[in-house]
């Protein structure tokens, strides 16, 4: 299989190097983030898995302007028909060819060959607080940080947060993005203690595992470490 169900109505792709989400609903599916350039074939298994056809595909929402998550936005807006949503400065990114700054320099230099996709052309902006008609209404949370684009995105009637890079579930451990890699770091542990607050049932992130079934603990500890400490990365 290529997906995993996480709820009837959400699936989990794992695109290998990054997460998209597969959401059902009656008027059609939604994609969040489109994973890496060349995931087309990938989403298209999984939508066939779930017993749909590309043309079902409404949206595709996506959190940031890195490769990683935007990379194959273009390619399946045009092989599906369906919308593009993002940020304002996300819109920004895509339309002037570039890309948010966030990592160490030399990275930068090595990886930026690597890093290269066809941006959107289209996009539907969404702003602060937009409800999608999507899990019964997705609100969009601003959560600058990992980039200055960044997007999250939460489902109050199923409990599911989409984190992006807000948050992530590497080494079997919830963190903040790690701080080589974030733009901002008082930023990033102000998303992370924002998302962190609304207790999420399920926090689907951009990279590791998503979290299902924990304990509160497991947020409440996060969210300790942020709030009074400050920093975590000296902590996790
Ligand atoms: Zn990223």
């Amino acid at each position: 299989m290529t997906s995993t169900k996480l709820l009837p109505s959400l699936y989990w792709i794992d695109g290998k190097f990054s997460n998209l989400y597969l959401c059902i609903d009656d008027d059609g599916l939604t994609l969040i983030d489109s994973g890496k350039p060349n995931s087309l074939k990938l989403v298209e298994e999984a939508v066939v898995e779930a017993g749909y056809a590309l043309s079902d595909v409404k949206r595709i929402i996506i959190t940031h302007a890195d490769w990683d998550h935007a990379g194959s936005a273009a390619a399946i807006q045009s092989a599906t028909g369906g919308t593009v949503f993002a940020g304002e400065k996300t819109a920004v990114y895509f339309q002037t060819r570039t890309k948010p700054k966030h990592l160490p320099r030399l990275f930068e230099l090595i990886s930026a060959p690597f890093s290269q996709y066809t941006a959107v052309e289209t996009v539907t902006i969404i702003k602060d607080g937009d409800i999608l008609p999507v899990l019964g209404g997705l609100r969009a949370i601003p959560t600058p940080g990992h980039t200055d684009d960044h997007l999250s995105f939460y489902s109050p009637t199923t409990g599911v947060l989409f984190a992006g890079d807000a948050l992530d579930t590497r080494n079997d451990n919830l963190n903040r993005t790690p701080a080589r890699i974030t733009a901002d770091e008082e930023a990033a542990n102000q998303s992370a203690i924002t998302l962190l607050s609304l207790t999420p049932v399920i926090i689907a992130c951009g990279h590791g595992t998503p979290l299902q079934g924990h304990d509160n603990s497991v947020i409440m500890k996060l969210l300790y470490l942020l709030s009074i400490l400050g920093r975590v990365d000296k902590f996790s």
